[in-house]
């Protein structure tokens, strides 16, 4: 169940719970005790930080643990050894700063409108000793960002818009031969309507749409929560007119 009281756990206990929502989700492989130990600090920085601004609303130990964590190690598998990737949208670091844990071969570049959001991330990074993450403060879609255009192995998102607009944000960063992972929800049927020929107008293509369940399961009994992970890959540079402004793609997104 997952709780919004603040009594939060102690080390210990948030890391056998985290170690157990590993096991339950298939990453057991990422429990290993410096990665639970960089992820308790992780979740009491995430709360501090809390406190003084907002950064999410998910803060209890098994929505943290659940929902933030396991949730953002989606793709974790997925992105090659070595690669760069970008996280587009990464609000608070998420999936970046969990990929960064678990994969110090991963050079990880969170980009975040909100500097707040950037600030936080590279203040955290810092705090847990992760020397393989940086950041970008800026939209995805502005002109600044026209030089970090096709040069990402590796391109991520979750939660930030629809697919039709997110795909525009986030395929012109993915090398060619590069893949773009969109962590989605429930809903992404709705959303894929329309989409390999929109993908094929920013140069991409499906490859990949998986549907799973993350779930959690206690005495007390069962979250369960369905996510999509769908996945792009780059056949060539994306013509130079997108992303459009955000304007434009809000108003007429491409699918
Ligand atoms: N990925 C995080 C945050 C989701 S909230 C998570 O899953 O928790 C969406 C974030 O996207 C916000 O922090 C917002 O500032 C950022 N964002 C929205 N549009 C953006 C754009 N065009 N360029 C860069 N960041 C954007």
């Amino acid at each position: 169940m997952i709780n919004s009281d603040n009594n939060y756990m102690n080390e210990a206990d948030f890391s056998a719970l985290l170690a157990d929502v590993f096991k339950q989700n298939g990453i057991e492989k990422y429990a290993t005790e410096e990665n639970l130990h960089k992820f308790y600090r992780f979740a009491c920085i995430l709360r501090e930080e809390n406190a003084k601004y907002n950064l999410t609303s998910i803060l209890s130990d098994e929505g943290i643990a659940l929902l933030h964590f396991a949730d953002s190690l989606a793709a974790a598998d997925l992105i090659p050894a070595g690669a760069s990737m970008l996280d587009v949208g990464a609000g608070p670091g998420f999936p970046s700063l969990p990929i960064a844990i678990v994969r110090p071969d991963v050079l990880v570049c969170a980009l975040d409108a909100t500097k707040k959001k950037t600030d936080f991330i590279a203040a955290t990074a810092e705090k847990l000793g992760l020397d393989n993450v940086t950041v970008i403060n800026d939209r995805a879609e502005s002109d600044k960002m026209r030089e970090k255009r096709e040069s990402f192995d590796f391109v991520t998102a979750r939660a930030v818009a629809g697919l039709g607009v997110i795909c525009e944000l986030a395929l012109p960063y993915a090398k060619v031969g590069g893949r773009f992972a969109a962590l989605k929800g429930e809903n992404a049927d709705e959303e894929l309507k329309g989409a390999q020929s929109g993908a094929k107008k920013l140069s991409a293509r499906i490859v990949g749409n998986e549907k799973s369940q993350l779930v959690y399961k206690t005495a007390n009994g069962a979250t369960s929560n369905t996510r999509r992970i769908i996945i792009f890959e780059k056949l060539s540079p994306t013509p130079s007119a997108y992303p459009r402004a955000y304007a434009k793609i809000k108003r007429s997104p491409l699918f």
